[in-house]
């Protein structure tokens, strides 16, 4: 008999605070405030306040396990919040502004919030729900300058430096919740663990993935409340990147004025976002310098490959990733394998390899499943995917009967239908729920739309199932044509002759714009909700 004579180290959110400090005391962190100006900070400065924020929280009576939610946009002060609320031994819990208040309501009260930070810019939104959810202690982040009353004045409590004591923490403590989005279904929570958030952060900043260095400016344009804007602002820390908070100015024009302002070279978000962008740089080439082979990191939906090409055009280069609330999120990065390198760049087959959702990270296990049989990894064949791995759920928070959603030997059941290609690509072909299934045929949604969007007079499109008498369902396409083009449905067809006739879509509709989710998902749900009575002719 032996044992491991290695040492048995927590992996703690603690030690990526105290590196933060030790290590890179210099690296900076500037957010931009709602008035548009810049507040610039160093990790050192960082690591002060976070430590002064865990003292105050000990201070108001924050007991290990307790959930301190967060109202707030991207910067300083929710990065603050973040490392300090786990090494204090609290659970942060990131509530989405986006929600309705009802609903941000009910996930507060699902997760047992026992303290808020909320911006003062959003009070206003707090307001709407205060009443319904049950928060011991308000701290108010002041922001805009105003004096505060709704609560603690954040300032004035991390002023006070309060001593902290740091608690016992066990690598499988809780660190963080999130909840999903809730595109397909009620929110659910995860729970996240110290470890979970340390080995995700670990293998998201490989070099083929993230690729996340000391060098690097990054900027999370996702959302803090979006499954921790993917693990950015942690990874970052942990690598003392600049970090370069976009604050609420969300729009195209503001994002590239701080792009170039602050010379950022990564940033991560959703596509609608990516869209945005480009059209702005389409229509003004010159006016921004941004730095050269920028990298976008696109993840929550599918990438477009008219997106890659469109911002390829820009000396933008957009990798895409997957992921889920329940994985962390990152399961999935798109990079170019040496057996591919040679390739040309400019391909159709390389853009079509570009534009699938990666290949799996170091300890994350993926697999397709159809009639509950593993599908070949041939790049053709669809199934579910199904997931496991250190950063995956086991289990939602409080949520009886969710069960179903692991299969018998403990894989997560995504929910995402996918083909796996021979070098480990997957590519994410539909949601099951999403899935056209015409006269026995499963036909890609996404597919559909990634080849609308690549016509010249498509803004976007989402293509839905609607029934049909005779096929079961049939592919419906809703189409927004970029501003000043038109396009007709024949033209559209015809765009989409390299499918098969029974899959392309059986009709067209154009609309001015298609409803998204709180984190900018089209809400197929809806629009399959006003189309089911579509007549067919
Ligand atoms: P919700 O499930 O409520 O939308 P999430 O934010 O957890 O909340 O979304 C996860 C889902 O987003 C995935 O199951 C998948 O359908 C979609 N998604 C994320 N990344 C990609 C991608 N690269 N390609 C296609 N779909 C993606």
């Amino acid at each position: 008999m032996i044992e491991s004579t290695m040492m048995h180290f927590p992996l703690t959110l603690t030690h990526v605070l105290d590196r933060a400090a030790r290590l890179f005391g210099t690296s900076e962190i500037v957010s931009r405030l709602p008035d548009k100006s810049l507040h610039r900070h160093t990790y050192r400065d960082f690591h002060a306040r976070a430590i002064a924020l865990a003292g105050a929280l000990q201070r108001l009576g924050l007991k290990k396990g307790d959930r301190v939610a967060t109202l707030m946009w991207n910067h300083y002060a929710h990065l603050e919040a973040y490392l300090a609320v786990p090494c204090a031994g609290g659970v942060l819990h990131t509530l989405n502004l986006r929600l309705h208040p009802d609903d941000i309501a009910y996930i507060a009260r699902h997760a047992g919030d026992r303290f808020l930070i909320v911006d003062d810019v959003l009070l206003p939104l707090f307001e709407k729900f205060r009443e319904q959810a049950a928060f011991e202690h308000v701290i108010v982040v002041p922001l805009s300058g105003a004096a505060v009353s709704a609560g603690d004045d954040y300032e004035k409590l991390l002023a006070e430096r309060f001593p902290f004591v740091p608690p016992e923490l066990e690598e499988n403590d809780p660190a963080g919740m999130c909840y999903t989005s809730g595109t397909t279904g009620r929110p659910k929570g995860v729970v996240y663990s110290h470890r979970s958030i340390v080995l995700h952060s670990l293998a998201t900043a490989m070099a083929d993935y993230l690729g996340l260095s000391n060098r690097d400016t990054v900027t999370p344009v996702v959302p803090m409340f979006h499954v921790n804007a993917w693990g950015l602002p942690f990874t970052a820390l942990m690598v003392g990147a600049k970090l370069v908070m976009p604050g609420p100015h969300l729009d195209a024009v503001s994002l590239l004025d701080l792009y170039e302002a602050e010379q950022v070279n990564v940033t991560a978000g959703v596509p609608t976002l990516w869209h945005g962008i480009q059209q702005a740089l389409d229509r003004e080439p010159q006016r921004w310098r941004l730095v050269p082979g920028m990298r976008m990191i696109v993840g929550g939906a599918a990438c477009p490959e008219a997106l890659i090409r469109g911002l390829d055009r820009h000396g933008v280069r957009v990798i895409p990733g997957w992921g889920m609330t329940e994985t962390s999120p990152v399961g999935l990065f798109n990079f170019t394998k040496r057996e591919m390198a040679d390739d040309d760049d400019a391909s159709d087959a390389s853009y079509a390899r570009r534009a699938k959702a990666g290949v799996p990270l170091p300890f994350f296990e993926v697999r397709a499943l159809a009639d509950g049989r593993e599908v070949p990894w041939d790049g053709d064949t669809m199934g579910e995917l199904e997931v496991r791995g250190p950063w995956v759920a086991a289990s939602y928070h409080d949520e009886p009967g969710s069960g179903e959603q692991w299969s018998a030997d403990g894989w997560f059941r995504t929910g995402d239908i996918a083909t796996i290609d021979a070098a480990g690509y997957v590519k994410i072909t539909d949601r099951i729920k999403d899935l056209v299934k015409s006269g026995g045929e499963w036909i890609s949604s996404i597919d559909l739309e990634n080849a609308l969007a690549a016509h010249p007079a498509v803004q976007e499109a989402a293509v839905i199932a609607v029934p049909h008498p005779k096929w079961g369902e049939r592919p419906l396409a809703v189409v927004v044509a970029k501003e000043g083009a038109s396009v007709t449905s024949e033209a559209l067809h015809a765009h989409l002759s390299s499918f098969a006739a029974y899959a392309r879509p059986a009709a067209y509709v154009f609309v001015a714009e298609i409803p998204r989710t709180s984190t900018g998902k089209m809400m197929k749900a809806k629009l399959r909700e006003a189309y089911k009575d579509w007549r067919w002719t």
